[in-house]
């Protein structure tokens, strides 16, 4: 089952399936999205990685239960363990660089941060912090800030590829959610 869930855990960028939000192994539990009480496989194809609390208040629901509590929280999908507490602040170090490991959050291989990427990112989150409440609300409109961003403060012309490893990375570490196009932010 440990395998199974770091596996799961993996594909999914580290992050809980509905509530996109870090999720360290400790806290995460492999749910079935039909139960299997309700005769769902054990398979891959039936099953996420997701906050540990949200994971028991679904628990052997029928998946038209389980959608439409995920569909009332629509937008701005928030697990319980989330709703009750402040998410917990980034370890120290990791609001500056984004760089060093995060002391609980498991990390895919191939997490290690190109140096350009990283100022890039550094230079994005400054920005995005400065912009306050007038931060883009929608993906589109995110994606062209980074690019005029980028092109004036480093003079290059950034690939799709680049911008999505960018917002990516942003995602990653939980800087930025983005729901059906529309993106919040937690920039500081
Ligand atoms: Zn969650």
């Amino acid at each position: 089952m440990s395998a199974h869930l770091d596996r799961l855990l993996f594909a999914q960028g580290g992050m809980c399936f509905f509530c996109r939000n870090p999720l360290p192994k400790a806290d995460a539990s492999v749910e079935h999205l039909v139960a299997s009480s309700n005769g769902g496989a054990n398979a891959d194809d039936n099953c996420v990685a997701c906050c540990r609390a949200l994971n028991q208040l679904l628990g052997s629901k029928s998946i038209k239960e389980k959608l439409q509590i995920v569909l009332n929280q629509r937008g701005n999908f928030k697990c319980p363990a989330h709703l009750a507490t402040p998410p917990k602040p980034p370890a120290p170090g990791l609001a500056d660089t984004g760089n060093s490991p995060s002391v609980s959050a498991p990390k895919p291989a191939a997490a290690k941060v190109p140096s350009a990427t990283q100022e890039r990112l550094e230079l994005v989150l400054a920005d995005l912090k400065k912009r306050g409440a007038s931060r883009p609300r929608k993906t589109s409109t995110l994606t062209s800030t980074i690019k005029a961003l980028i092109k004036q403060h480093r003079q290059e012309n950034l690939s799709d590829a680049d911008l999505n490893g960018l917002i990516g990375e942003l995602q990653r570490q939980g800087k930025v959610t983005i729901s059906e196009g529309k993106v919040t932010y937690k920039v500081g």
